[in-house]
């Protein structure tokens, strides 16, 4: 059977990777996680020590940088399991600030559209049905309460040994949302046709089958 695209976009841990990983081995896809791919220009802006702001020094840091994604999941920085490293809160709100860069923005897209070029992708992000890939077969935009999403990610980190604070988390999640959703370039917003699902109230299982009945009527 020939293969598709397909874009799940959202807020910040709205469950987008969890979701798009369960899919992935439903239908035999690859999942490609480009607010990963964000956070590897934070942690190599914070690592080398360079100015956002400054374009140039910006420019010079994509020049070089590699990143990688093994099958299992783990995520790669110019050679190195940079997995833990880019989940820390420090590292999402600066992933928030570069991805407010054009040059960065331009740079991710390309690596991004390089990738899903042969289909079978379940990409997830915050602009994929709108820009990535506004062709995809399947456009899926999931949200859910801040509560809710605040809850999930110190779940989460618990389960990853990462210390965090239920208030500080919510506040963070607020303040990122907020940066994504009014920046200039690519806002998070759902695309026209994309189908929304408000996960809030439905397990992991629930949103699955629910995408995977929308996947198998287009297929
Ligand atoms: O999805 P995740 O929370 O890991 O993304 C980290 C940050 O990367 C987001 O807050 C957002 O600013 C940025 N991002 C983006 N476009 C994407 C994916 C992530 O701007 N497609």
């Amino acid at each position: 059977m020939s293969k598709i695209n397909i874009a799940i976009d959202g807020p910040s841990a709205s469950g987008k990777s969890t979701i798009a990983k369960q899919l992935c081995k439903k239908l035999d896809y690859k999942h490609l996680d480009t607010g990963a791919m964000y956070r590897c220009v934070a942690l190599k802006v914070v690592k080398t020590g360079i100015d956002y702001n400054d374009e140039a020094a910006l420019k010079e840091l994509l020049k070089g940088i590699k990143i990688d994604f093994s099958s299992d999941g783990k995520v790669f920085l110019d050679g190195e399991d940079v997995s833990s490293a880019i989940r820390t809160d420090e590292i999402s709100m600066m992933a928030s600030n570069v991805s407010t860069k054009l040059t960065v923005r331009k740079h991710l897209v390309k690596m991004q559209q390089k990738i899903a070029k042969n289909k079978g992708y379940i990409m997830d992000g915050r602009d994929i049905g709108t820009v990535v890939l506004p062709d995809a077969e399947v456009k899926i935009f999931m949200t859910a309460s801040a509560e809710t999403r605040a809850k999930r990610r110190y779940l989460e980190n618990q389960e990853r040994g990462i210390k965090s604070n239920l208030r500080a988390l919510t506040q963070e999640i607020i303040e990122r949302d907020y940066q994504d959703s009014h920046r200039k370039h690519s806002p998070l917003k759902k695309a026209e046709d994309a189908i929304e699902i408000d996960t809030s109230e439905m397990t992991i299982v629930q949103v699955v089958d629910e995408i995977m009945q929308i996947v198998e009527e287009k297929l």
